[in-house]
């Protein structure tokens, strides 16, 4: 299939021929036609398959026919777990809006209130937003919704994961009934199908290639760790190896990325952090950085794990594993992107292996073994913990009888989560 027999406008295909786009993916293929007939769609596709474009490029083409509707409001409200994605899905929109007069912008944590309400009381299209902050803007009465045509839900199952379940159902419930919905996440299972189910209304689903059989450019293997420091050793091997163009080094916390930069730095690596902690400019200032080739090897927490798009990011390091086995694939997607090929590295160290197999479970198969030599662990591979026999039946948790407490929580989702007593620079700073 080419792009021209999707019947995109003139303008759109301009931009995609501008872009340098050939061929439209699988999931642009099946999901685009979807879009432009109005109908509702759920879609399991990852980052990395061209996703963002598949629900952008159709938006754009109902942007571009005029509204019946007065107002200025947005006509499609794109909603992202992170700022990163947003700031991704943002620039694909102003990409492919390059020869039309679109306008366009996002709401997300960790940016100043000003300009984001000048861009609210302002004519605005296409609206790209974090939860936590355009409910801050809604709570004060600040976003029309009454030109509403398009949500796109875009990794819906990050965002539940991320706690956001509430904040979602409370700005769709504030959009017209009228719209269409669009929801894209890495699975259509669980609790995502349930939200799917409330908010969709008899949608097209696209189900994509599953989880073990994507990433097949992406080369995986791991090392055994003894310890941090054999961790350390490993990670400064491959990254003085000199076969390493760009790393992503993944860390499980803030403190751990900000160290282990520390020490690349030490040692004359071109690295720097990145995490949640950061300004959004200087989290942006950072990616831009290894974007630009001004560093090598990023460290960073999994805010990086999605919506990151550098495309010539040759390798993808685990120094730790993530607690969601789901979050793997996502960071090893940073690398391998729009066809090129990649190399995953993973560090097992004695606190891993349990998450390992987790992983391997989800993908469908076992990540290659290596050892570096001079660099090899002390210690063998656990084996599996075999099931313990039941000798006993289970304690029941509650009387006979007696009903399990439910605790009632008041208020909006925001007071929620945010709780009471704390402050409200405090409370914004953890919706973003
Ligand atoms: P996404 O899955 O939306 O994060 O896109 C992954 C990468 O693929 C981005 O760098 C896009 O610019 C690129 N891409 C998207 N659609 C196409 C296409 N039809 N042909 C070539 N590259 C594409």
């Amino acid at each position: 299939m080419q792009f021209n027999e999707l019947k995109l406008d003139s303008r759109i295909q301009q931009s995609i021929e501008k872009a340098g786009f050939i061929k439209p993916t699988e999931i642009q293929q099946r999901a685009i036609p979807v879009v432009l007939s109005g109908a509702d769609l759920m879609a399991s596709a990852q980052t990395g398959t061209g996703k963002t474009a598949a629900f952008v490029l159709p938006a754009l083409d109902r942007i571009l026919r005029r509204s019946k509707k007065p107002g200025n409001g947005p006509r499609v409200l794109v909603l992202t777990p992170t700022r990163e994605l947003a700031m991704q899905v943002n620039q694909n929109i102003r990409q492919f809006s390059r020869f039309s007069k679109v306008s366009s912008g996002s709401i997300i944590g960790g940016m100043a209130y000003g300009p984001q309400l000048r861009l609210l009381r302002g004519r605005l299209d296409l609206l790209v937003a974090t939860p936590g902050r355009l409910l801050d803007h809604m709570e004060r009465g600040k976003v029309d919704f009454s030109r509403l045509e398009i949500l796109v839900l875009d990794e819906a199952d990050r965002m539940l994961d991320m706690g956001f379940i509430d904040a979602v159902k409370e700005i769709a419930e504030a959009t017209p009934k009228s719209r269409q919905t669009l929801l894209f996440s890495a699975t259509l299972e669980g609790q995502v199908l349930k939200v799917a189910n409330q908010l969709l209304k008899k949608p097209e689903s696209i189900a994509l290639a599953a989880s073990n059989r994507r990433h097949k450019s992406i080369q995986q293997h791991m090392h055994h760790a003894d310890s941090k420091a054999h961790k350390q050793k490993l990670l400064e091997h491959h990254l003085e190896s000199g076969q390493l163009f760009k790393s992503l080094v993944f860390t499980a916390t803030k403190r751990g990325a900000e160290q282990v930069a520390k020490v690349l730095r030490g040692k004359n690596l071109k690295s720097a952090a990145l995490h949640g902690d950061m300004s959004q400019n200087k989290r942006r200032q950072t990616v831009e950085n290894l974007r630009k080739g001004r560093i090598d090897t990023l460290v960073a927490t999994d805010v990086a794990a999605r919506g990151l798009d550098i495309k010539d990011i040759s390798h993808v390091i685990n120094y730790d594993l993530p607690t969601v086995a789901e979050d793997y694939i996502h960071r090893i997607g940073r690398t391998g992107r729009a066809s090129a090929t990649g190399c995953a590295i993973s560090l097992v160290g004695p606190a891993d292996w349990k998450k390992l197999s987790q992983i391997e479970k989800l993908i469908g198969q076992k990540v290659k073994r290596e050892v570096v030599d001079g660099l090899e662990p002390t210690s063998g591979e656990p084996r599996p913990a075999s099931k313990p026999k039941r000798t006993a039946k289970p304690r029941r948790r509650f009387s006979k009888g007696a009903k399990q407490a439910t605790t009632h929580k008041p208020g909006s989702w925001r007071q929620r989560q945010a709780g009471p007593k704390r402050s409200r620079s405090a409370r914004v700073k953890k919706a973003a």
